[in-house]
């Protein structure tokens, strides 16, 4: 039987499990996918958690919250095989134990899969804000600026953050710029919340002054009803909204397909985790 499981802390809440097992009856391969907590104080410890579970036989890990950056560096000064994508997020999600082992970071072509594929979102040529600077900003940057859009502003409270964010993908095809403000005089035609503030039901301190009249408006974050975030946008007259579900599973398709070299259908397990939210 393979074996595979998502690492974090805490992880009781992860739907990567149903999404996977989901993928696996589709494609009929029996596997196992568990959600294993780790506590690691640090990166030592950390480290020594993925190489016994390399020992035990798991084939493939997926990596969230608080890790994916020590998954990332740990592969880096092992001198294993890190994706260009994953380069670019200095983040990593999706770890294959082959020889070498595998870092990559399948969170930006997730999100830009919903946006494109599913929700049929135009990209090319608008005007993106992207809204937070931290894990989840850095994993769709490099994935929004291959679309080609006219600019990616980053707007965060940390304005630090925002700026050394867009110097690490400048120069680019497009204007990358930092911001800790709303620029009233600029359209926003696509905005993405990759804050965690809706987790706590909570608005991006940030987004005073902002219009999303007539905008596409995408929160990273999930759940059964709208997020905050959402509600303001088709309060103030946004043209599409959704949130973050179809990205988790795109991400999760883009992992199983590196490990079984098959690309599962994805729609149908959106639809199938939305009935469980
Ligand atoms: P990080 O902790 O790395 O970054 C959090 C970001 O949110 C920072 O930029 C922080 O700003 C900002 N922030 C937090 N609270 C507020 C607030 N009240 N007002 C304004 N800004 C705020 O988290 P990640 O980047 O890893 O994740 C962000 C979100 O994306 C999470 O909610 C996560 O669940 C979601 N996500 C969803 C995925 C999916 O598949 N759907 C995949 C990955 C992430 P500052 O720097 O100023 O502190």
């Amino acid at each position: 039987m393979l074996k595979f499981a998502i690492i974090g802390n805490p992880i009781h809440h992860s739907w990567s499990p149903f999404i996977h097992q989901q993928f696996a009856s589709q494609m009929q391969i029996r596997l196992t996918y568990e959600a294993l907590n780790l506590i690691c104080e640090n990166k030592a410890i950390f480290a020594k958690h993925l190489e016994s579970l390399a020992l035990e036989g798991y084939c493939g890990l997926n990596v969230t919250l608080p890790y994916k950056i020590w998954a990332f560096e740990l592969i880096q000064e092992k001198k294993a095989q890190l994706s260009d994508r994953a380069k670019y997020a200095r983040a990593v999600n999706s770890i294959t134990f082959g020889t070498p082992w595998m870092g990559d970071n399948t969170d930006g072509i997730g999100l830009l899969r919903d946006l494109k594929t599913n929700l049929r979102w135009p990209i090319q040529g608008l005007n993106i804000l992207l809204l937070g600077a931290g894990g989840a900003a850095r994993g769709a940057l490099s994935a929004l600026i291959s679309e080609r859009p006219n600019c990616i502003h980053i707007l965060n409270r940390d304005l630090s953050k925002a700026e050394l964010l867009s110097q690490s993908f400048t120069p680019s095809l497009c204007e990358i710029r930092g911001f800790s403000e709303v620029d009233r005089k600029i359209p926003y035609h696509l905005m993405i919340n990759a804050t965690s503030a809706s987790l706590w039901q909570a608005l991006p301190s940030t987004i005073s002054g902002l219009n999303a009249k007539g905008s596409y408006c995408y929160d990273m974050v999930y759940a059964r009803l709208p997020t905050v975030f959402l509600d303001w946008a088709t309060t103030q007259g946004a043209r599409a909204i959704s949130d973050g579900l179809g990205m988790l599973v795109e991400q999760a398709a883009e992992s199983f397909s590196q490990w079984h070299h098959r690309m599962p259908k994805t729609s149908i397990v959106i639809q199938h985790l939305r009935q469980q939210l």
